[in-house]
């Protein structure tokens, strides 16, 4: 058994007691963009945010990429979300490696260079990857004035969010 099938056997129980009412349409609050690291998984604990208000994107990073910026179009111009928070992290993975580093390993690796150059969006600083970020989103015509875009370094030793100012 692999973790899928035992995924899809718990899955048959979770259905039991699925709330219906979520057929209709999210009404999420809040977008939030975050890494795939999962240790960030328990956002409605480490924000306090109910599940069913939280547009999570999750990126490696994280990155906000074109599609990134796609999702938080989306979520505050369709979905209804009215604020846009970005959550980096200390201990990051995509800070281990660069991404030619990445892919000079992979291409020896596995005898396959034709992907190279992949973008894998590594970075050195989370502090500077946070002020890029919100640069780029505060950037975008289409991401309203009006709704606030704010990032945040999350401490893994310690559990608490500290604020990047863009300008900082
Ligand atoms: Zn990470």
């Amino acid at each position: 058994m692999s973790i899928i099938d035992d995924a899809l056997k718990a899955n048959q129980t979770y259905a039991k007691t699925h709330d219906r009412k979520l057929a209709g349409r999210p009404y999420p609050k809040i977008a939030v963009v975050t890494c795939m690291d999962p240790r960030l998984s328990h956002l409605t604990a480490i924000l306090g945010i109910p599940q069913a208000d939280l547009d999570v994107i999750r990126t490696g990073g994280p990155a906000v990429t074109d599609d990134v910026l796609g999702e938080l179009v989306v979520s505050t111009r369709v979905l209804g979300s009215t604020e846009i928070m970005l959550l980096n992290h200390t201990g990051c993975g995509f800070t281990t490696f660069t991404d030619a580093e990445l892919n000079a390993k992979l291409s020896k690796e596995t005898g396959d260079a034709s992907p190279a150059p992949m973008r894998f969006f590594s970075f050195k600083d989370p502090e500077q990857n946070t002020r890029e970020q919100i640069k780029r989103v505060r950037s975008h015509p289409w991401i309203a004035r009006e709704i606030p875009v704010r990032g945040f370094v999350f401490d893994m030793e310690t559990g608490l969010m500290r604020e990047v100012l863009a300008g900082s």
